[in-house]
């Protein structure tokens, strides 16, 4: 097998690029495309939408004046090294940041990678989990990073057995892009090791266009499905990706005809260098409302952003959140009203 695509030069090399201009992006932020996924790109094709996620862009130098490093405000919401407890009952644990691949668009794009925050000690694990087991109002994990699913089946198995032991923790979840970028990963080592007993275990799975649903990536929901492990989905509204009604309704029935329930369609967060994925709130309610009368109920994902500052999520359908003088309001969970850019 290849190996993953990690240079500008391996990209020209591939005939992804020409590499102008690349050389300052590789510098400030990582490179990655598994061979799986680079073999779903259409290198003829200048807006192929595959590409336009994974292959680097000179337009990320642009950083406009509202984005931010922390969009979603981790840092503000970090006891121990490795959690986020942002909500009463649930935490983030942020055991690797580092991806099989690295999303253009992605909003931890300033701590993932080989600059970024790397992946906990032995002692940092300790604490973390510590701090779970500490905290009896935790109700769920949620295992994010970077991807959880690049550490090993045993490493993943020993995580859980350790949850295992926390009784009043029930809900395991890892929030993923492997079933899809890099799908012979998902063995039956790996499905086996998700097991925990007195836990369900959810797994998120991250992907923004029907055409990533490929034989390989269909065969690792199925291993995953068939193991016990729940799935439901993330998607972000990408310009250029899906922002349009028809890859948006052929994108959501892809995961419910894998065993995958529609969760979340995130609006993109305002991380550097993005401003040329994002589209206008107002775009995306129209797009999420035509979704209503195009496919079934079961298909219908949550429109949610993150308000900057750490004030967790928000839904922003267009019956959810109000406008007026060139800004939204958005209510956050605890009642507090934030002003967010249109
Ligand atoms: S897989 Fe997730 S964390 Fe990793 S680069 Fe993509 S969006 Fe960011």
């Amino acid at each position: 097998m290849s190996a993953a695509i990690k240079t500008v030069e391996a990209l020209v090399d591939a005939g992804l690029s020409d590499g102008v201009g690349l050389d300052a992006v590789a510098a400030r932020y990582a490179i990655a495309i598994t061979p799986d996924v680079a073999a779903l790109i259409d290198a003829a094709d200048p807006d192929d939408p595959i590409a336009r996620q994974f292959v680097p862009d000179a337009a990320e130098l642009v950083t406009t004046p509202e984005e931010r490093a922390d969009p979603i405000g981790d840092l503000s919401h970090s006891p121990v090294e490795g959690i986020v407890h942002r909500y009463p009952d649930r935490v983030l644990l942020k055991a690797v940041h580092v991806c099989p691949v690295y999303c253009r668009f992605c909003f931890r794009r300033e701590m993932v990678g080989p600059q970024g925050l790397g992946t906990l000690t032995a002692t940092e694990l300790d604490a973390a989990i510590a701090y779970i087991a500490d905290h009896a109002e935790i109700w769920e994990v949620i295992l994010t990073g970077g991807d959880p699913l690049v550490l090993s089946p045993r490493r993943l198995r020993d995580i859980m057995e350790r949850l295992a032991d926390i009784e009043h923790l029930k809900i395991v979840r890892f929030h993923t892009r492997v079933p899809v970028v890099e799908p012979d990963r998902v063995d039956g080592d790996m499905v086996a090791a998700f097991k925990a007993s007195g836990k369900t275990t959810y797994l998120a799975v991250h992907a923004n266009h029907p055409r990533e649903f490929t034989p390989q990536a269909k065969a690792a929901l199925a291993r995953l499905a068939d193991g016990g492990v729940v799935l439901v989905s993330q998607s972000v509204l990408l310009r250029g990706v899906n922002d349009d009604v028809d890859t948006l309704a052929d994108l959501m029935k892809a995961f419910v005809e894998n065993r995958v329930k529609p969760y979340y369609l995130h609006h993109p967060d305002l991380a550097p260098g993005t401003s040329h994925f994002r589209l206008g709130i107002e775009e995306g309610q129209q797009l999420v409302s035509a979704l209503r009368g195009r496919i079934s109920g079961l298909a219908q994902p949550t429109y949610v952003l993150d308000i900057p500052g750490g004030h967790g999520k928000a839904e922003i359908g267009a019956s959810a959140i109000s406008g007026g003088d060139g800004c939204f309001t958005v209510r956050d969970w605890q009642g507090g009203d934030h002003r967010y850019p249109p």
